[in-house]
């Protein structure tokens, strides 16, 4: 059963879900077409007017959606309210903004006039993952609804409570059927709607195994694609940072969301100068994690989402230690039930480790010592990921400096990477491509039109 309610905390199997027959799959997309003709000539006040309601009664349910991220993948009670705040402002941000963002532009040109109007593609079909159940939704749906566009979505098969919350929004605030669809689709009519010529356009949030699967199928279809992908953040620590308040930073750059974040600390690098005592208080912090209840607000460890997830994950820390890795706290699951893995750091980890290479997407932080500046920016770059990174220093122009030199999509000083709705989110490299979030982020799937008026005669 690939769509179920799974409760990580406990191991409990709560709730099925079946996925959608063929014919329910082209019920949902004709309507969606069906809806698309109106919308696309709705004025923006109109679509602000529902945007912005669905984002008002979403506020007004906070504790339900976040109870259910809590329950459906772990999320600490006080993170998904978090979340659910996040995408209410992402919501807003767009119902206000958006007919700014797509203002037709006027081309200085030599000759004539010529003006460049964004108009809408058609229906989008976004795949989104589990690890923020409703930000990752937010952040396709508000910039795409308010350009014009029509969207159906894939959720993750562990999130379909959340999911289907999410969808039910748009119906409650009478928004016209067929512009916001929850598909509870298997892998083949994932691709079976990216064949569809009725889809104009694919966002896929997610690994980058899925990514690449996705992509190339949009490619097949020559479909234009944005990949919000894996990442492997590196975490900077240089030689004038303030090490108690960069300590504070490490915990929750590693540890937000269990440690299942595309943008979390994943690669801790180091200056030689602080290296050994910042291991140390590192390691002290992340031993002390309280595991618990995620809805309990002692609790600061929650479960992983799933537990494949863990499974993957004790994995690859089992493959890193045979290939040379330290161990320098946790290294494996905790003893009680449900999917709880050890706050762990390794360390000694040579460019021929697997771990050197891979995402570790859960509370396990790689540990590396730069000797110099060039040193930390030389082992950041050493990735085949480019999502996000921080930079920790006493100096920001320093800091600045080196974030030139940073080959990622996002830079951060002073600051874990972090996200909010008016400031671009995306990467680069195996990380994907594409950008969400900010003005970027409605112009992916907008139709720039020219139109020019020339009023010449044609050569005899
Ligand atoms: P995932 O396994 O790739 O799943 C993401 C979505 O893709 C889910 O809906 C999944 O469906 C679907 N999917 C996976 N393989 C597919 C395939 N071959 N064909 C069609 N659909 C497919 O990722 P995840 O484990 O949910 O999320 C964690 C990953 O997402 C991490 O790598 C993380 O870094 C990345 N992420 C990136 C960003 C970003 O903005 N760059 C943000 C959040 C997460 P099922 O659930 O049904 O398998």
């Amino acid at each position: 059963m690939s769509y179920q309610t799974v409760n990580p905390a406990t191991g409990e199997t709560l709730q099925k879900f079946d996925e959608m027959t063929t014919s329910e799959l082209e019920i949902a997309v004709s309507r969606a077409a069906a809806c698309f003709q109106t919308w696309r000539d709705s004025s923006f006040a109109q679509r602000a007017k529902i945007v912005a309601e669905a984002a008002s009664l979403m506020e007004s349910r906070v504790d339900e959606f976040a109870r259910l991220a809590t329950l459906e993948m772990g999320k600490l009670y006080a993170q998904a309210q978090g979340e659910v705040m996040l995408s209410v402002s992402i919501l807003r941000y767009y119902a206000t903004n958006a007919e700014r963002f797509l203002a037709t532009e006027q081309l200085d040109v030599r000759d004539g006039t010529a003006r460049v109007e964004s108009s809408p593609l058609g229906i989008l079909f976004g795949v989104q993952p589990w690890n923020f159940p409703y930000y990752q939704l937010a952040r396709f749906v508000a910039p795409n609804l308010m350009a014009g566009n029509v969207v159906i979505v894939k959720h993750a098969g562990s999130v379909p409570q959340c999911a289907l919350a999410f969808e039910a929004l748009w119906r409650e605030v009478g928004a016209p059927s067929g512009l916001y669809t929850n598909l509870f689709a298997s892998y083949e009519q994932v691709n079976s709607i990216i064949d569809d010529p009725r889809i104009k356009g694919v966002a896929l949030t997610g690994s980058s195994g899925a990514g690449r699967s996705v992509a190339a199928r949009a490619g097949q279809n020559l479909k234009k694609s944005t990949m919000e992908l894996g990442g492997s953040d590196p975490f900077i620590v240089l030689a004038d940072a303030d090490i108690d308040k960069t300590l504070k930073w490490a915990m929750v750059a590693k540890m937000n969301n269990n440690g299942q974040s595309c943008v979390a600390g994943k690669r801790f690098i180091v200056d030689a100068s602080h290296a050994d005592s910042f291991l140390e208080r590192f390691a002290a912090a992340m031993s002390s994690l309280h595991p618990g209840d995620p809805m309990e607000i002692t609790t600061t460890l929650g479960p992983l989402s799933i537990e494949a997830a863990l499974e993957i994950l004790e994995a690859q820390v089992v493959k890193a230690v045979e290939a040379g890795a330290t161990v320098v706290t946790g290294g494996k699951r905790l003893d009680r039930a449900g999917s709880f893995f050890a706050p762990t750091i390794l360390t000694d980890i040579t460019p021929d480790n697997p771990a050197y290479h891979e995402e570790f997407f859960g509370p396990v932080a790689l540990f590396f010592t730069s000797v110099d500046d060039d040193d930390a920016v030389r082992l950041a770059n050493d990735s085949d990921f480019g999502l996000g990174c921080s930079i920790f220093t006493e100096d920001e122009q320093h800091g600045e400096r080196l974030a030139s030199r940073i080959e990622s999509g996002m830079v951060f000083i002073n600051h874990p990477t972090w996200t909010a709705a008016d400031i671009p989110f995306g990467g680069v490299k195996t990380s994907g491509y594409g950008r969400e979030l900010s003005p970027a982020g409605i112009h992916e799937f907008v139709n720039k039109k020219l139109v020019r008026v020339l009023p010449i005669d044609a050569p005899a």
